[in-house]
């Protein structure tokens, strides 16, 4: 169409519903048909998508999900369970990963990996990561101000460099839990950088100004190129849990983490292998010359207060670190 000397080019998405095997009325045609447009247009659009069973299960979960979050979201209610992170030669605890779980109505918590991408495509995502910044921030500043100064660590999701300035989020959750910047690191993956290079460059630079260190996560799994390893102004590489998972029985993801691990250290990037599961596993890491390292061997995501305990019992130990 041409408006006003504008060309606008449109699509259209199409949601099929049939009579009478899908519904008996139209109210119910008309649902089901709307269901299974929303689909076609998350298909990527100019498409159609016929309804079905599956997708009507599919669609009552999402609704679930995302009443639930919203629910939580409003309530304050979302929980952040913390998983330590441990140098791996001298069993020191370094500091913990923040990750997010939403409870349902049985008080059973839901994982991230079955509401991460509702709250992205529903534009949650911002209240959530605001939500779980500040939450992490307020439970670091009570690991120091126990004695405990550990850096706790936040996933940001790709679309959180879109919209809302990250920049004066992260300033002024800082401000507000007074958490030095030193103890807060932000994971993002390489998505996060590749979808809008020039607007999230900008943004990371203006937080690593701020004293908040970067790590890249599940690296290796993505582009892995080389060129954002420089261009960015990260502190960390992540290798992801697929490699460490098969490093000891696939040559391949052996070699594949052997190499990242020395171009970290080459590049004198802090180098962290998640996942680890058995003691094998972690001994061929510190082996390679992996320095710090997570996983169901070492510890699980636990709440707040047995995070505290793994650091007191740490401290007993002797193994103190600043
Ligand atoms: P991730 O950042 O790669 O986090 C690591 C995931 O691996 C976590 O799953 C953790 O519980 C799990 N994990 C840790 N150790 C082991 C292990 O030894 N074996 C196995 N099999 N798994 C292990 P979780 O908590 O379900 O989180 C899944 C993903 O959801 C995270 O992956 C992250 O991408 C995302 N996520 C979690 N919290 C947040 C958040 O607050 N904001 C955003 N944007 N994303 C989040
Ligand atoms: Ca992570
Ligand atoms: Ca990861």
């Amino acid at each position: 169409f041409r408006l006003a000397d504008e060309q606008h080019v449109l699509s259209a998405s199409l949601g099929i519903s049939v009579y009478p095997d899908d519904a008996s009325s139209v109210e119910e045609m008309l649902r089901h048909a709307d269901s299974a447009m929303y689909k076609a247009k998350q298909e990527g659009a100019n498409s159609y998508y016929y309804f079905s069973n599956d997708l009507q299960v599919e669609m009552t979960k999402r609704l679930k999900v995302g009443n639930c979050l919203r629910n939580a979201l409003d309530n304050n209610d979302l929980v952040v369970l913390y998983q330590p992170k441990y140098d791996l030669v001298t069993n020191d605890v370094i500091g913990a990963e923040g990750l997010v779980r939403l409870k349902d109505d049985t008080g059973e918590f839901i994982s991230p990996l079955n509401f991460i991408e509702y709250a992205e495509e529903s534009g949650l995502i911002y209240r959530l990561g605001e939500q779980v910044l500040e939450q992490s921030c307020i439970d670091a500043k009570k690991w120091l101000d126990a004695g405990y100064p550990k850096k706790v660590a936040v996933n940001i999701s790709a679309k959180q460099f879109t919209g809302i300035s990250l920049v004066d989020t992260v300033a002024s959750i800082l401000e507000k839990t007074k958490l030095p910047s030193r103890y807060l690191e932000l994971e993002v993956t390489e998505s996060a950088l590749i979808d809008n290079f020039e607007q999230t460059i900008k943004q990371l630079q203006a937080i690593a100004d701020m004293g908040v260190s970067l790590a890249l996560d599940d690296f290796g799994t993505g582009y892995s190129s080389l060129s954002y390893l420089r261009l960015f102004p990260l502190d960390v590489l992540k290798i992801d849990q697929s490699f460490v998972r098969d490093m000891i029985s696939d040559s391949q993801s052996l070699d594949i983490v052997t190499a990242i691990i020395d171009l970290a250290n080459s590049l004198s990037l802090q180098i962290v292998a998640e996942g680890i599961e058995t003691s094998q596993q972690r001994d061929k890491l510190q082996s390679l010359g992996c320095a710090i390292g997570q996983g169901y061997l070492l510890g699980k995501p636990m709440p707040f207060l047995e995070m505290m305990d793994v650091l007191t019992q740490a401290k007993n130990k002797g193994n103190i670190c600043t």
